[in-house]
């Protein structure tokens, strides 16, 4: 027997116009690309992005045709988000800091056929626009008064284009398991491959990420993404926050201390969210000048591990953290790390041991640790194992690729190793492809690095495993010192010894002047391994 309730498609669309209707005024506030602060609201970033979908429309657009976005994030951008897949085409965001050659490559494999991009990356997407045979136009997200000369191919300012349109539009139900949205992951080895996002996995990543222990905001919230809209579906904020009718603050193409730090404090924002990076050059600049942020509630922070040295900064502060894990796989939020009660009123080091976990996943999230055959291994927070994970906003396959990536059970393999313990508390070690393995034993290069960090005079640290005649793999050390400090080899292994096992210690230190990074802002341990190809342990003829 089927139940009787009303048959309501899951549709990404149905989100703004539930914000226009019922947080219609709430205001959408940007740092623009040309410079000056923008304010709108839900009601006219619906009425827009309706435009947005008759533009396409009569460009020739049609449901399934792939449309890309290359842009910060702005409300036009969010205009173009709920255009797009309103109309049932689908949204693909380019990440801009990928190599160009890697952009023309994802574009030709996704087959867009328009693309629309801020004045920013005009020059870069000229300079490969002769590589890219399906894109038929360009928009630029700006007005005529600032629109370029340009060899783009059809190109035209973004508000003529929607300007010539009168919103005469209106959005159709369709299944709610149609296509809406793509991203790329930033691949660091092999192709980049595509995941592909539908409405009903949008809409109910947003729910999911609006519980009260994930971001949790409300209509009384203030939430400023610094995690841009082009990594990893903006971690759902593009949904969750217009659904609960919370303010946007949209930081445009600043995303430096000063400039975030701006922004928190005049639109007195109460939830941010990104990537470490971001929050260490906010806390240099606050510590650097002296400043408070006494409206900040809580920092979401995911996309590599958090520093405990930084949580514990922005705990001192009096903000709550909220260290997050999850991929381009997974919507992307897989796990948050909040207090359960029985680590609700720890202090000090201890709540501190907490919140540097990768945390529990909300409702819609499965998980498991296996050992390389499949089998399952016990929530000890000992064991490490490949962590599998399942649930509705999680990929089932990668676009136009014909390889099965679930275990017999439905499973997705992250790539990660983890430990998870009684509480269901998850603790990401490495990549599987980064772990180093000595003596048959697992060393975790996530934990060294964050001692290592922890280190008064080091900027950024990153653990490799180099090959070791009786080990087979030890670890290395790569430190990139902080401006003006020193340190020796010596200083960090005494500074490390006692903290972590015996066998553990990495068994050399290497100074860099940089630590490279990925696309994402992850430290790309590939070009580390390159680097340090020749590099031989000075106890390595033991
Ligand atoms: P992406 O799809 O670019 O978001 O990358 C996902 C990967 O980033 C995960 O599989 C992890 O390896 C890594 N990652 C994300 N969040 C964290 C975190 N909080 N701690 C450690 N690694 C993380």
């Amino acid at each position: 027997m089927l139940g009787l309730m009303q048959d309501w498609p899951l549709l990404c669309h149905r989100i703004i116009e539930h914000a226009a209707t019922i947080h219609g005024t709430q205001e959408v506030v940007t740092r623009s690309v040309e410079g000056p602060i923008h304010r709108t609201n839900y009601k006219q970033i619906h009425d827009r992005a309706l435009k947005v979908s008759q533009a396409l429309t009569r460009d020739g657009i049609r449901f399934g045709d792939r449309i890309a976005t290359i842009a910060w994030n702005t409300w036009r951008h969010l205009e173009c988000w709920y255009g797009i897949m309103g109309m049932g085409a689908i949204c693909h965001t380019v990440n801009p800091r990928l190599f160009p050659d890697q952009i023309a490559w994802i574009i030709n494999h996704a087959q867009d056929r328009i693309v629309l991009t801020d004045l920013t990356f005009v020059p870069m997407l000229e300079k490969i626009a002769d590589k890219m045979a399906s894109v038929e136009r360009y928009v630029v997200l700006t007005d005529e008064a600032h629109m370029p000369e340009t060899s783009l191919k059809n190109a035209v300012a973004y508000e003529d284009w929607i300007g010539s349109c009168d919103g005469d539009f209106a959005w159709k139900s369709f299944d709610e398991n149609t296509a809406a949205a793509m991203c790329y992951t930033s691949g660091t080895t092999g192709d980049p491959k595509g995941v592909l996002y539908s409405h009903r996995s949008n809409v109910l990543h947003a729910l999911m990420a609006n519980s009260k222990d994930a971001l949790g905001t409300s209509a009384s919230d203030t939430m400023l993404p610094v995690v841009p809209l082009f990594h990893a579906n903006s971690w759902g904020i593009a949904f969750s926050a217009p659904s609960m009718g919370t303010k946007l603050v949209m930081p445009g193409p600043k995303l430096d201390g000063a400039s975030v730090f701006e922004l928190l404090d005049t639109e007195q924002v109460s939830h941010t969210a990104g990537v470490p990076t971001v929050w260490l050059m906010l806390l240099n600049y606050m510590s650097s000048n002296n400043l408070k942020l006494p409206h900040l509630k809580m920092v979401v922070c995911g996309g590599s591990a958090m520093p405990r040295s930084m949580i514990k900064a922005f705990v001192e502060m009096g903000v709550q953290v909220r260290h997050a894990w999850g991929m381009t796989e997974m919507s992307p939020l897989g796990t948050l790390a909040t207090l359960k009660p029985p680590f609700a009123k720890t202090t000090g080091e201890e709540r501190l041991d907490v919140l540097q976990l990768q945390g529990y996943p909300p409702f819609g999230v499965q998980m498991k640790i296996t050992d390389d055959s499949g089998n399952k291994l016990p929530w000890d927070g000992k064991t490490f194992g490949r962590l599998k994970v399942s649930g509705p906003a999680v990929s089932k396959a990668y676009y136009r690729v014909d390889t099965n990536i679930l275990d017999e059970e439905g499973y997705f393999d992250t790539g990660d190793v983890a430990t998870i313990d009684a509480h269901g508390y998850m603790r990401i070690t490495d990549r599987s492809k980064d772990v180093i393995k000595s003596g048959g034993e697992w060393i975790s290069s996530i934990d060294l690095e964050n001692l290592a960090v922890a280190h008064p005079a080091v900027a950024e640290a990153a653990v490799i495993g180099v090959h070791h005649p009786k080990w087979d793999e030890r670890p290395l050390l790569i430190v990139q010192l902080k401006q003006g400090q020193k340190a020796t080899r010596e200083d960090i292994l005494k500074f490390m010894e006692g903290k972590i096992a015996k066998w553990w210690m990495p068994d050399d230190v290497a100074f860099v002047d940089g630590i490279p990074h990925t696309a994402t802002g992850k430290i790309l341990k590939t070009a580390l391994r390159e680097q340090f190809r020749n590099y031989s342990f000075p106890n390595a003829a033991a």
